[in-house]
């Protein structure tokens, strides 16, 4: 039984969440993920979803998941160190840190893990960490976790590269200092400046972290992520990132870089250590993703183009979009209401996408965030342009 005073706190807690625009309603898919799905018994095409590469469902990725379940069987029921080592997990690893030309990698069972536990395991409390404002919710938790004291913990302005040089001068006393900053950020689009992040990471010798999540796989010509984008794959010493995302969308997350680092958190990292081994179909899966990755460039092809298309017909209709070239598509709408009445409307036309409104995003900076998918074709890229232009006229905001 819950004590009045705990329901009465909880009662509140729910109000404020519900008063303040941010309450999640989550809606039902009743098919496999994809670029047309059944929600709400209808078939609607799904412009949401991190599924960029198309490979959710890819029939490659479910023969491999089967095979791996057949041949490896379902769980591990053990953690990596005592018996959750499989030959397959093995092999994922060193597939991984081939494919970004790292050293060496590390399987978690989310991204969220893999930040969770790089911070702590890798600083101390001589050390300083300097993380861009826009960060990833699971690199601030992870950084949380590490030893390092508030007076050398530095946040500096999204992208801001004087003020990234500023902290990395009042951290210049520290033992160890080291820059993290995701490679993509998830609500605009737009990729971190990494040849300028890793020259004063020289400079001022810092350690530089990239969480790719929303690149690994598909941005930079071979799909290598950010640094291979940037022509900096070297001078990165750790990436994090997911197999949620591009490479599959089922879970499943990694740390990628030196091989000292990677050692060391085989030894010390907590979510590691005392976390479940990866279930072996999706490692099974993850290797297949891999292979079809390393055998063409595209699907990441076909995703850029799906990406420019849907930019140039949304330009044309007279829509304001956030820069790039990124597959996070912003369609601005600077209004809240508007954001959430477009994407309603939207979905009865049959187009999913989801509005983002305040305080997820800064105030006067509502819109709704588009993601193309390489399973995206041109008709129904055309189908969502001329949507939302019909859509877009309905409530004045394109003519
Ligand atoms: C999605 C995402 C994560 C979380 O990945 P999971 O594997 O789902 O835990 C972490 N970091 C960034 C930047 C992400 O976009």
């Amino acid at each position: 039984m819950l004590h009045p005073r705990t329901i009465a706190r909880l009662d509140a807690t729910l109000s404020e969440i519900a008063d303040s625009g941010v309450w999640k309603d989550e809606r039902v898919i009743a098919s496999p993920q994809g670029a047309s799905i059944a929600v709400g018994g209808r078939r609607v095409l799904n412009f949401c979803a991190n599924n960029y590469l198309g490979l959710s469902s890819h029939p490659d990725l479910v023969a491999a998941a089967h095979r791996a379940l057949d041949e490896r069987g379902y769980g591990m029921s053990s953690v990596r160190f005592i018996c959750g080592t499989g030959d397959i997990h093995r092999e994922l690893e060193c597939r991984l840190s081939g494919f970004l030309g790292t050293e060496d990698s590390i399987l978690y069972s989310s991204c969220f893990d893999a930040n969770g536990g790089l911070f702590e395991t890798l600083l101390g409390q001589e050390d300083a960490i300097i993380a861009d404002k826009l960060n990833h919710a699971s690199i601030i938790d992870g950084v949380r976790l590490a030893k390092v004291p508030k007076e050398r913990r530095f946040v500096y302005a999204h992208a801001d590269m004087a003020g990234l040089e500023e902290c990395l001068r009042q951290a210049a006393s520290a033992r160890d200092r080291l820059i993290v900053t995701d490679g993509v950020f998830s609500m605009d689009g737009d990729l971190a400046p990494l040849p300028a992040i890793c020259d004063l990471a020289e400079r001022h010798d810092a350690l530089v972290v990239v969480d790719d999540s929303h690149a690994t796989g598909f941005v930079g010509k071979r799909g290598r992520g950010t640094p291979e984008h940037f022509g900096v794959q070297a001078r990165v010493d750790v990436v994090t990132s997911t197999l949620g995302k591009a490479l599959g969308g089922a879970s499943g997350g990694f740390i990628a870089g030196r091989a000292k680092i990677i050692q060391l958190l085989r030894q010390r990292s907590r979510p590691y250590l005392f976390s479940n081994s990866l279930p072996p179909p999706i490692v099974g899966a993850a290797l297949a993703a891999l292979d079809l990755l390393e055998k063409s460039t595209e699907r990441r092809d076909r995703l850029e183009r799906n990406a420019l298309r849907f930019r140039e017909g949304m330009e044309k209709a007279g829509f304001e979009l956030k820069p790039g070239s990124h597959p996070i598509v912003p369609v601005m709408l600077h209004d809240a209401r508007k954001a959430q009445a477009l994407a309603k409307d939207l979905l009865e036309e049959g187009i999913y996408v989801v509005a983002f409104t305040y305080p997820v995003v800064p105030k006067g900076q509502d819109r709704i965030r588009v993601q193309l998918s390489a399973d995206h074709d041109d008709g129904m890229i055309d189908r969502a342009v001329a949507a939302f232009t019909a859509v877009g006229r309905r409530h004045g905001v394109v003519k």
